[in-house]
């Protein structure tokens, strides 16, 4: 699976994707990343992507062409969705990953080598956000991670890439699991029963007696009780 990754500030994402997880789904090609600059495709002398907005008003706005023609260019390599991430666009829950990777699973049974492959093409606005006639004609999905505002979307699109990462088979390693976590089908959508570790008996604090029974099912009708 394919996530390509366009900004201004491409050092943003060198620590975050090259540790853990994501590091070694990068390693064994589960998934492949690559970061774009935006700055790069400018055809401003100055490489300027940005200008103030018509009408006025505060601020500076990304503008169109760097960002036309970087998406043009990722296009080649990559036929999935356009995914800009802004404040008013549909807020990414657990839900909507689970369907966002269930549709790129299917789209990816159909990738030809050699061809553009399926996969995320995830922009990010910085300033006042991007120019509107990209918004309308060159975006397919907008996202957001939450009802206030960022400096940009660069945590945005680490988020969006890291929750619909772990929903592809390979990703979480034998240890993790994605299916019996909050909000998950298996949990009802709900919160995730209290977990405990060793010691049992840390500072005086015990592990309920029934997590330390042996009793299966008795543990586990005490998690479905315990999920909110
Ligand atoms: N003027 C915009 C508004 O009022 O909606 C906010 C622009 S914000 C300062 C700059 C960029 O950060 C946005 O274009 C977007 O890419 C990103 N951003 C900020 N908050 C975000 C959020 N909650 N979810 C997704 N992206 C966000």
């Amino acid at each position: 699976m394919r996530f390509d990754i366009l900004t201004i500030f491409p050092e943003i994402f060198d620590s975050y994707l090259n540790e853990s997880i994501i590091k070694r789904a990068r390693k064994e090609r589960i998934i492949d990343i690559y970061i774009h600059d935006i700055r790069k495709f400018s055809e401003d002398k100055h490489k300027k992507v940005d200008d103030k907005p018509f009408g006025g008003g505060p601020g500076m706005l990304m503008t169109p062409q760097p960002i036309y023609d970087a998406l043009f260019q990722v296009r080649k390599f990559n036929r999935g969705p356009v995914v800009f991430l802004s404040p008013d666009g549909k807020i990414i829950t657990q839900r909507l990953a689970e369907k966002f990777a269930k549709r790129l699973l299917k789209d990816a049974r159909k990738d030809k080598p050699g061809k553009p492959q399926t996969g995320l093409i995830l922009l990010c606005g910085r300033y006042e956000g991007i120019d509107q006639r990209i918004r309308d004609n060159f975006v397919d999905e907008e996202l957001s991670i939450g009802k206030y505002v960022l400096t940009g979307g660069e945590l945005p699109a680490m988020v969006v890439l890291d929750v619909i990462s772990r929903l592809i088979p390979g990703v979480l390693g034998h240890d993790e699991s994605a299916e019996e976590e909050s909000y998950s089908k298996a949990l009802k959508r709900k919160k995730e029963y209290p977990q405990y570790t060793r010691p049992a008996n840390f500072m005086g604090h015990e592990v309920p007696d029934v997590l330390t029974s042996g009793h299966h099912e008795q543990i586990k009708e005490w998690k479905m009780k315990k999920i909110k």
